[in-house]
C-alpha cells in the first residue's frame, strides 16, 4: 500500500475495506441491531464517554450543522482559527443563527482567558447558548486547549452549550469527553479512524439532549431528539450506511486491541519526527510549541518550493502530500501521520523529499 500523508481521506486496512462486503441485512432486524450495538459500544472508548453516541450517513461537516440547529434557538459563539472554525461560524450563519467570531490569530490557539471575556461580555446583552470549538485544526496543525476552554465556559456561563468537532482528533489523540465537561465532540470516519468516508460519529450529553428538547424547527435527519428515540433500540431513523458500520466495527476491534495509549504515542512520536526533521530541510513550522497537533503538522514554506510539483514528484514515488488550506495553500505545506501511518512510512516520504530538494525535477 503506498501511504498517503494528507489529512483525509487516509489509506484504509484491506482487512476493513473487505469488511464492507458482507451481505446487506434488513436494518429494522435483529441482527443489524446487534451489530449497531457493537459498534457504538465500542466507540464510546474512543471519547471516553457513557454519553449516547450516534453514528449518521453523513460526512463531519452535517454534525456542525447538527450542533448549531439543536443546540441553539439564537446566540451562538463560534471560536475561530483556521479554516474549519471558520466552517462552523458560517454554517450557524447559513442556518439563521445570530453568531459571533471569537477569533485569534491562526497561529494560535483560543484563549481560555479570551474565551471567558467573550462570554461575559455576550454582544447586545444577550447570552450565548452555544461555544463551538475545533479541536485539531486540520487547516494549521494546531490543537486546542478543550479542558481548559471547557472550563472557562463553566465559569463564565455555565448554561452554555459546548460543542468540539474532534474530526481530525478522535483516535488519534486521546479525547475525554465526560471529564473534559463538553456537552458534543463528533468525527469523520476517513480522518484518525482510517474508514472510508461517510460515516460520521458522535456523542452527546443528557444536557444538550434535554436541551435539545425545547428548540424549535431544530430539523428532521439530525434532530437529536429523534435520533436518540432511535438509539434506544439500537437503531437509527433512516437506513444507516451499513457497509461502513461493518468496516468500522472491524476497525474498533483493531484500534482497541492496538490500544489506544499505544496508537496515541505512536501519532506523538511520529510528530515529534517531523518537528526535528523539518528544520534540517529549512522549513520551520507554524503552530507554537505545546500547541502542535500530534496527527498533521504544517511546515510553513520558508525554502519556497513549489508544492504542486513537490507533490507531482511525490505521487511518481506513490506518495502524496498536501498543500496548505484555503488561504494558507501556497505559504504552508502539511503532512498528516494520522490513521494508520507508521514511522517508517514518515522515513520514506522523508528520503523522498530531500531527493526532490537535491535536485528538483
Ligand atoms: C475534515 C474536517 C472537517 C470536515 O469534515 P468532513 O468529514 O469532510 O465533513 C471538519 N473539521 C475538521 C477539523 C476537519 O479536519
Amino acid at each position: 500500500m503506498t501511504p498517503m500523508f494528507i489529512p483525509g481521506p487516509v489509506d484504509v486496512p484491506e482487512e476493513v475495506l473487505a469488511a464492507q462486503l458482507k451481505p446487506m441485512l434488513p436494518h429494522r432486524s435483529a441482527e443489524f441491531e446487534a451489530l449497531f450495538q457493537s459498534a457504538v459500544q465500542k466507540a464510546k472508548h474512543l471519547f471516553a464517554t457513557q454519553d449516547s453516541v450516534f453514528l449518521t450517513a453523513s460526512s463531519g461537516t452535517g454534525w456542525q450543522e447538527a450542533c448549531v440547529r439543536n443546540l441553539a434557538q439564537e446566540r451562538v459563539l463560534s471560536c475561530v482559527n483556521g479554516a474549519f472554525g471558520m466552517r462552523w461560524y458560517e454554517v450557524a450563519l447559513a442556518n439563521g443563527k445570530c453568531a459571533d467570531k471569537l477569533e485569534t490569530p491562526w497561529n494560535q490557539p483560543i484563549s481560555p482567558d479570551q474565551l471567558f471575556e467573550a462570554l461575559r461580555n455576550p454582544s447586545a446583552g444577550k447570552p450565548y447558548e452555544l461555544v463551538t470549538i475545533v479541536h485539531n485544526e486540520t487547516s494549521t496543525g494546531l490543537t486546542n486547549p478543550i479542558e481548559a476552554l471547557s472550563a472557562a465556559v463553566h465559569e463564565a456561563s455555565p448554561e452554555t452549550l459546548i460543542c468540539v468537532d474532534a474530526v481530525s482528533s478522535l483516535g488519534g489523540v486521546r479525547i475525554e469527553k465526560d471529564r473534559w465537561g463538553v456537552d458534543v465532540v463528533f468525527s469523520s470516519s476517513q480522518k484518525c479512524l482510517a474508514l472510508p468516508p461517510g460515516l460520521a460519529l458522535a456523542a452527546v450529553s443528557s444536557r444538550a439532549l434535554e436541551y435539545a428538547q425545547h428548540v424549535p424547527q431544530r430539523g428532521w435527519y439530525f434532530d437529536l431528539v429523534r435520533l436518540e428515540q432511535h438509539l434506544r433500540k439500537d437503531s437509527t431513523p433512516a437506513t444507516p450506511p451499513m457497509p461502513l458500520i461493518y468496516a468500522l466495527d472491524v476497525q474498533l476491534d483493531r484500534i482497541l486491541s492496538e490500544g489506544l495509549e499505544r496508537r496515541f504515542a505512536r501519532h506523538q512520536a511520529m510528530a515529534e519526527r517531523v518537528h526535528s526533521w523539518a528544520p534540517t530541510l529549512g522549513f520551520e513550522l507554524f503552530a507554537p510549541p505545546g500547541y502542535r497537533s500530534p496527527t498533521l503538522t504544517t511546515l510553513v514554506n520558508t525554502p519556497k518550493i513549489e508544492v504542486s510539483r513537490l507533490n507531482a514528484y511525490l505521487k511518481s514515488q506513490g506518495m502524496r502530500i498536501a498543500s496548505g488550506y484555503g488561504t494558507l495553500k501556497n505559504e504552508t505545506l502539511r503532512i498528516a501521520h494520522m490513521g494508520e501511518t507508521q514511522i517508517e512510512d514518515l522515513e520514506q516520504l522523508f528520503a523522498a523529499i530531500e531527493a526532490y530538494m537535491r535536485e528538483p525535477r
